[in-house]
């Protein structure tokens, strides 16, 4: 696996006001340092402790995404330096979030995860649920956090048309709810299966791991 080739082969393919997030979940440290030295900033991981010890030991203009299901008793954790939060799935998260930032005097940009795949999974608002959140006033309250968008996950399915729609409808929601809201620019969707069709269809931050680090171990078991 040749990183930095990896990298810049993806991002040439990347339009200008489309990010890319590394995705080092279960990579190592050195792995992390081929994608910096190639210029690469922002990494995402899925898991508090590991996000939180490759902070400590490696370069402190990296920018770490946790992009992972987020349980509330660790937030401290990462309070004090994650600089996006992608995959927040409840007020309950949003309030810990918000708490832990102050006592840190920072303001946490948040990402609101909808739950767009087929699959039934526990994690992610669905539509209403987050035309329901951002109408609240009680959000006004939560002066440590800063909700700049939408995450979301298609499908894991060979069916492209199938992901494309969830991804189409994704992106509607986002335009419908960002209305009046200059925070919001941030649209995070595709991964290294889906990325083009998910940039064709509005995504401007995309989450790739295995195209760029190889596949982890846990896919090579598969
Ligand atoms: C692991 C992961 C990715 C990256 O997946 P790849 O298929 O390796 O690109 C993206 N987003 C989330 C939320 C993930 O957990």
């Amino acid at each position: 696996m040749d990183i930095a080739e990896n990298l810049k082969e993806i991002e040439s393919t990347l339009p200008s006001h489309v990010r890319l997030v590394a995705v080092s979940k279960t990579k190592s440290e050195a792995e992390i340092m081929e994608a910096y030295q190639a210029g690469q900033r922002l990494f995402g991981e899925n898991k508090i402790q590991e996000m939180v010890a490759k902070w400590e030991n490696l370069p402190k203009d990296i920018q770490w995404h946790m992009i992972g299901h987020v349980q509330r008793n660790k937030v401290k954790y990462m309070a004090g330096f994650v600089s996006l939060v992608q995959g927040v799935d409840s007020l309950r998260l949003l309030r810990e979030i918000d708490k832990r930032a102050a006592q840190n005097q920072r303001v946490i940009d948040c990402l609101l995860q909808v739950h767009i795949a087929r699959e039934s999974t526990k994690f992610g608002f669905d539509e209403d649920e987050i035309r329901t959140l951002l109408a609240a006033e009680s959000l006004s309250d939560l002066k440590h956090v800063r909700i700049r968008g939408l995450m979301g996950m298609a499908t894991f399915t060979e069916d492209m048309e199938q992901v494309r729609s969830e991804f189409r409808s994704l992106k509607s929601l986002y335009d419908e709810v960002r209305t009046g809201r200059q925070e919001m620019d941030i649209l995070s969707m595709g991964m290294s299966g889906d990325y083009a069709i998910a940039i064709e269809e509005g995504s401007t931050m995309v989450r790739i791991g295995s195209s760029i680090f190889g596949l982890r171990d846990c896919q090579l078991n598969r």
